[in-house]
C-alpha cells in the first residue's frame, strides 16, 4: 500500500469483493516472496508512521489504520511460514524464513515501541462499538504484556530477558535433538520386533545391532520388544535425552519467566500466560489438573488393572507397572482383547475416496460447497485447490497438500495463507499433511478431519471486520475444541460408512467401527493421568521453581501418573514441550473437555442432522476471535459449558 493511499481509496479497496490471491509460477517463486514480504511490512510502517503523524481523527479510524497495517504483517509472515515448510525449491524456503525473521523483528520493535504505544493509550473506547472497544482493550493488554509502559530501566532489562530466553530456549531444543542416545544389543534379543524393521536395523562389525532414541526406533521397541531388559535399557535411554545439560537451561529458563512476568505486573509466569486464555488464571490450572486427574481415577485403576493382570502372566510375583512394560503390555492386551485387525481396517480408507468423503461430510454438515478450482497455481502437483462456497457467496480458498516428500513439512497443520478481512480479502488456508497415496490407517483418518476442523474454522470465521479476529483468532486453548470435535465424524459408523469402502465396494462394518472405538477408549484413564503428570510438571516447575528437578518430577508422577517412575531417569529434560506450552501444557486436555460438552449437542445417531450442525457452524465458528469463547459456547450450548460429557465418555 503506498503512502499517498487516502482514506477514500481505502473505502473504495473495502467495497471491491475480495479476489484470491494468485500464486506465481515456480520460476517467480522466489521473488514473489520477497515482494508479498516487502509490501507487506512497508505497509505496517506506514501504517506505524500515518498512526504517529496523527493522521487518525477518531478512535475508530486510528483502528483502521492499525489494522490494516496488521494485515500487512500478517499476510507476510502467513506466506513466509508456510513456504518456509512447503516449498520444493530451496531458495523459496529459505526466502521464506528470512521473511519469517523480518516479520518477529518488526513485531517486537513495535511491541516496545513506546510512542506508539501512547497513541492507543489517548484513545478514547467511549466512542467504539463493542467489537472495536475489544479490538483496542486487546492492543493494549498486548503492549503492556510486552513492557512498554515501564520506565527505561525496566524495559532495558525486559529486553535482556527475552534475548537470554530465545538463547536458552534454543540451546534446550538443541541439545534434545543433538542429544539422542543410542545402545547396542544383540540381534536375538530383538524377537517380536517386524521383519521390515528387523531388515532395516543390520548387525554391525561388532555382531550388534545399534538402536537410537529417535522414535522410528524407540517406539517399536517399547511396542514389540519381547526382551523385557532391552526395553529397560531403551526406556533409560530415551529418558535420560537432554540430561544433564538441559536442567540448569530450565531452571534459568524458568526464573527469567518468572523475573519477566513480575516486571509487567503478574504474580507468577503461570498467571501472565494464563491471562490471554480461556482458564484466566494460573491458579485454576492445579484446579483442572485435579479435577481431571479425580474423574480419570476410575477408568484407569481399571485399566490399569488389566496391564498390571497381564504382565503377571509372564512375571508372576509383579506388584506394579511402569514405563518398561507399559506400552507393550498395552500392544499385547489390544491385540488379545480386542478384535480389531489393523490390516483389514484400513483396506476400507483408500486416499482418493477418504479426501473426497472428507469433503462430502463437511459440505453436508455446514452446507458448503468445495469447487476443484483447476487452473489454480499450485507449488507441487499433489496440491488441489477448492474454492469454498455457502449459500451462494464464495468465502475462500483452500488447499490440501496431504503427502509427503522430501524437504516438505512432516507432521500434520493447518497453515494460513491470507486472513479473511470483509470487503479487503478472502480468507485461504492449506492442510499439510504426510499421508500414503494407497491405504490409509484409521489414525490418518482422523488427524485428516481433526486437521480439516481447523481448516474450516480459518474459512468459515473469514469476514471479520477486524483482522485480529479472524479466522483461528480465539483463546489458545480453546483453539483445539473445534479440531477434536470434528473427530468424533471420524468415528461414526454411519459417517463412515458413506466413503470408508474397499476394493469390492463394500462399506466398513458398524461391528468394526465399534470394535476399533472399543480398542481405542482402551486406556484413555491412564492417559489422562499421564497427560495430567505432564500438565502439573508444566504448571508447577514455572510455579515453584524447585531445586532438584528430578525430585520434584518423581513427587509429581506419584501424585499423578498411575505408573511407577523409572529410577536413574530424567524425562523433563527431553521434555520440549516445557518451552513451547510453559506453563500451559493443559491446554489439550481443556479443549476436549469443551469438544466433548460441545459434541453433546449433536444427535449421535444422526451425526448430519442440519439444526444443530448449523447453529454450530454460525456461533462457534463464523465469530473466529470477535467474542470469548466461554461466551459463544454458552451461546450454542444455551449454558456454560460443564465436565459432565468428558466424564461421561472417560467412564465409558
Ligand atoms: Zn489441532
Amino acid at each position: 500500500m503506498s503512502d499517498q493511499m487516502s482514506d477514500q481509496m481505502s473505502d473504495q479497496l473495502h467495497a471491491q469483493s475480495p479476489t484470491p490471491l494468485t500464486l506465481p509460477a515456480a520460476d517467480d517463486f522466489a521473488a514473489w516472496l520477497d515482494r508479498r514480504c516487502a509490501d507487506g511490512l512497508a505497509s505496517t510502517r506506514d501504517a506505524v508512521r500515518r498512526l504517529k503523524a496523527g493522521e487518525a481523527s477518531t478512535a475508530e479510524q486510528a483502528l483502521r489504520i492499525w489494522d490494516t497495517g496488521m494485515i500487512g504483517m500478517a499476510n507476510a509472515a502467513a506466506v513466509g511460514s508456510l513456504f518456509s515448510e512447503v516449498h520444493p525449491d530451496e531458495a523459496v524456503r529459505d526466502r521464506g524464513d528470512a521473511a519469517v525473521q523480518e516479520v518477529q523483528k518488526l513485531g517486537t520493535e513495535l511491541q516496545l515501541d513506546r510512542e506508539l504505544y501512547d497513541v492507543f493509550a489517548a484513545l478514547d473506547a467511549a466512542e467504539l462499538d463493542p467489537e472495536a472497544a475489544r479490538l483496542l482493550d486487546k492492543t493494549l493488554l498486548d503492549f503492556r504484556r510486552s513492557g512498554v509502559d515501564r520506565d527505561d530501566a525496566t524495559r532495558a532489562r525486559i529486553k535482556e530477558i527475552n534475548e537470554q530466553l530465545t538463547l536458552v530456549g534454543q540451546e534446550f531444543g538443541k541439545n534434545i535433538r543433538d542429544g539422542k542416545r543410542t545402545i547396542s544389543v544383540a540381534p536375538a534379543r530383538l524377537a517380536g520386533l517386524p521383519q521390515d524393521w528387523l531388515d532395516a536395523h543390520p548387525v554391525g562389525d561388532d555382531g550388534l545391532v545399534t538402536l537410537t532414541t529417535d522414535y522410528p526406533d524407540a517406539i517399536p521397541v517399547r511396542t514389540f520388544c519381547h526382551d523385557r531388559d532391552v526395553r529397560r535399557e531403551m526406556v533409560n535411554a530415551f529418558l535420560n535425552v537432554g540430561w544433564p545439560a538441559n536442567e540448569p537451561l530450565l531452571r534459568e529458563l524458568f526464573e527469567l519467566r518468572e523475573e519477566l512476568a513480575r516486571l509487567v505486573g503478574y504474580d507468577t509466569w503461570a498467571d501472565y500466560d494464563a491471562g490471554v486464555k480461556m482458564i484466566g488464571k494460573g491458579v485454576a490450572i492445579p484446579e483442572f489438573i485435579d479435577r481431571i486427574t479425580e474423574a480419570a481415577t476410575e477408568p484407569a485403576e481399571r485399566d490399569r488393572d488389566i496391564l498390571l493382570a497381564r504382565l503377571r502372566l509372564d512375571h508372576p510375583g509383579a506388584e506394579a507397572i511402569d514405563g518398561v512394560d507399559v506400552v507393550y503390555y498395552e500392544e499385547l492386551v489390544r491385540k488379545e482383547q480386542y478384535d480389531v485387525d489393523a490390516q483389514v481396517v484400513r483396506t476400507y480408507f483408500d486416499f482418493s475416496r477418504v479426501r473426497a468423503g472428507l469433503l462430502e461430510v463437511t459440505s453436508r454438515l455446514f452446507d458448503l460447497t468445495y469447487t476443484p478450482v483447476d487452473d489454480a497455481v499450485v507449488w507441487h502437483p499433489d496440491v488441489t485447490a477448492y474454492d469454498v462456497t455457502l449459500g451462494g457467496e464464495t468465502l475462500g480458498r483452500i488447499y490440501l497438500d496431504l503427502h509427503p516428500r522430501e524437504n516438505k513439512y512432516n507432521h500434520a497443520a493447518q497453515f494460513t495463507i491470507t486472513d479473511g478481512v470483509a470487503g479487503h480479502q478472502q480468507p485461504e488456508g492449506v492442510l499439510v499433511c504426510n499421508f500414503p497415496k494407497g491405504l490409509m490407517e484409521h489414525d490418518d483418518v482422523v488427524t485428516l478431519f481433526h486437521e480439516f476442523g481447523h481448516l474450516v474454522h480459518h474459512i468459515l470465521a473469514g469476514r471479520a471486520t477486524w483482522s485480529r479476529f479472524a479466522g483461528v483468532a480465539t483463546e489458545w486453548d480453546f483453539v483445539e475444541a473445534p479440531s477434536q470435535l470434528l473427530e468424533e465424524w471420524a468415528w461414526d459408523a454411519g459417517v463412515l460408512q458413506t466413503f470408508a469402502k474397499n476394493a469390492e465396494g463394500e462399506p466398513i462394518p458398524a461391528d468394526l467401527v465399534a470394535a476399533m472405538r472399543r480398542a481405542d477408549d482402551f486406556g484413555k484413564g491412564y492417559m489422562a493421568r499421564t497427560q495430567m503428570f505432564y500438565a502439573a510438571m508444566s504448571y508447577w516447575f514455572h510455579t515453584d521453581l524447585p531445586d532438584d528437578l528430578t525430585e520434584a518430577t518423581v513427587s509429581l508422577q506419584d501424585r499423578y501418573s498411575m505408573f511407577r517412575y523409572v529410577e536413574d531417569t530424567h524425562m523433563f529434560s527431553g521434555f520440549g514441550h516445557l518451552d513451547g506450552y510453559s506453563s500451559g501444557y493443559y491446554t489439550y486436555m481443556w479443549s476436549l473437555v469443551i469438544a466433548k460438552d460441545l459434541f453433546s449437542a449433536f444427535d449421535p445417531d444422526d451425526l448430519f442432522a442440519p439444526e444443530v450442525a448449523h447453529r454450530y457452524r454460525d456461533l462457534i465458528l463464523a465469530p473466529g476471535g470477535t467474542r470469548d469463547a466461554a461466551d459463544l459456547v454458552q451461546d450454542f450450548l444455551g449454558r456454560p459449558y460443564t465436565f459432565d460429557a468428558y466424564g461421561e465418555w472417560l467412564a465409558r
